[in-house]
């Protein structure tokens, strides 16, 4: 049946403002990396993309290789987006990357000119679109030259392939000489997507600062450490989890006795917040107001809806966060 969105999905959510720049965020963002490819149902990867539209989340974000296979995840959100988005272009924020392998040979791969520039022609056509709002280099590459990269990405916003430039994985460092580089090219540099969960700060030593600093926002990626940071593992692996994937980045080899030690910690002050464990792991990145949007992963719709619950309690007393802080440094 024909999709209407929700008309109160702007009060459902909360937006805060990308680095310094006129683009707003929703707190919350969807990532397609897992559960939108060819081996997935379409039905349901259909009914998340509007429950997250119904609720405010304006912003979508894919790769060139998600899937599986490779292209897929792309060609399946433009198959969506052509029955059930396309009235509502103006009103989302849909970005793609490339920088890991897409095709064989020398230049489907990194951070060349060449690689950059074909591979998002390739994934307009897979999803439909005239431009995307944000093009990302996925991760750096430490054998091309920055500059070569960077004015890749500066020629892709002037050609009007994307509006806005991101980065994705680059060290506090490079961020800073990216940032350098786009500056004196008057690239338009909205974002960074690094990875930071509870169990996973890195960003802390560094990074953020340099984001402040030179006025870029951040868009965090696997908040809930992939679905540890949630109840799902406390008593097992369920079947239909991503650790019981196969081929897929979380192994049951990662849930071990420790770590589920934790997670039950943790999920006892969750339950003293009256939240849910995946609920407090998104409002623990929120309280950092240089996070500038939680880009989640979901199987399912009602995970989406937890997750979006989260808004109803984003603050953290000290004693909270000093003893978040004693269980995660056993
Ligand atoms: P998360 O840490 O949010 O993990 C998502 C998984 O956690 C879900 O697929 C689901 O797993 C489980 N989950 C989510 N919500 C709940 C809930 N409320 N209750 C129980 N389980 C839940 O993020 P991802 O690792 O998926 O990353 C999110 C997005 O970030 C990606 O889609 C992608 O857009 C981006 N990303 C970017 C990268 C980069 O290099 N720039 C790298 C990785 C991701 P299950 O399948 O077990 O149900």
């Amino acid at each position: 049946e024909k999709y209407t969105a929700n008309k109160d999905r702007y009060e459902k959510m909360q937006y805060r403002r990308c680095g310094k720049s006129g683009i707003l965020l929703p707190l919350l963002s969807l990532g397609l990396w897992h559960n939108f490819g060819d081996n997935d149902d379409f039905d349901n990867a259909r009914k998340i993309l509007r429950t997250a539209f119904d609720n405010g989340i304006t912003h979508f974000d894919l790769a060139n290789n998600y899937g599986p296979p490779y292209g897929s995840a792309e060609k399946n959100f433009g198959k969506i987006f052509n029955e059930d988005f396309k009235q509502y272009r103006d009103e989302l924020l849909i970005s793609t990357k490339a920088g890991w392998d897409m095709w064989p040979g020398p230049y489907g791969n990194f951070g060349s000119r060449k690689y950059l520039i074909a591979s998002l022609d390739q994934s307009l056509k897979r999803m439909g679109l005239d431009y995307v709002d944000i093009f990302y280099h996925h991760r750096p590459d430490p054998d091309t030259p920055l500059e070569e990269t960077m004015r890749a990405l500066d020629q892709i916003v002037r050609s009007g392939k994307a509006l806005y430039v991101g980065i994705s994985q680059y060290s506090s460092k490079d961020t800073a000489r990216a940032a350098e580089i786009l500056e004196n090219q008057g690239t338009p540099f909205l974002v960074h997507q690094p990875r930071y969960n509870m169990m996973d700060r890195w960003v802390e030593n560094g990074l953020l600062n340099t984001l402040e600093q030179q006025g870029i926002g951040s868009i965090v990626f696997s908040p809930l450490e992939q679905g540890i940071l949630t109840s799902k593992y406390l008593n097992g692996i369920p079947k239909d989890s991503r650790a019981a994937t196969k081929g897929s980045y979380l192994d049951e080899s990662q849930i071990t006795p420790e770590v589920v030690k934790q997670v039950q910690e943790l999920n006892k002050i969750a339950e003293s917040r009256d939240q849910s464990l995946a609920q407090m792991a998104v409002a623990w990145l929120l309280k950092d107001e240089r996070v500038t949007s939680v880009l989640v992963g979901v199987s399912k719709v009602s995970q989406l809806e937890d997750n979006i619950a989260a808004l109803n309690n984003l603050k953290f007393s000290e004693a909270e966060l000093q003893q978040i802080e004693v269980i995660l440094t056993k």
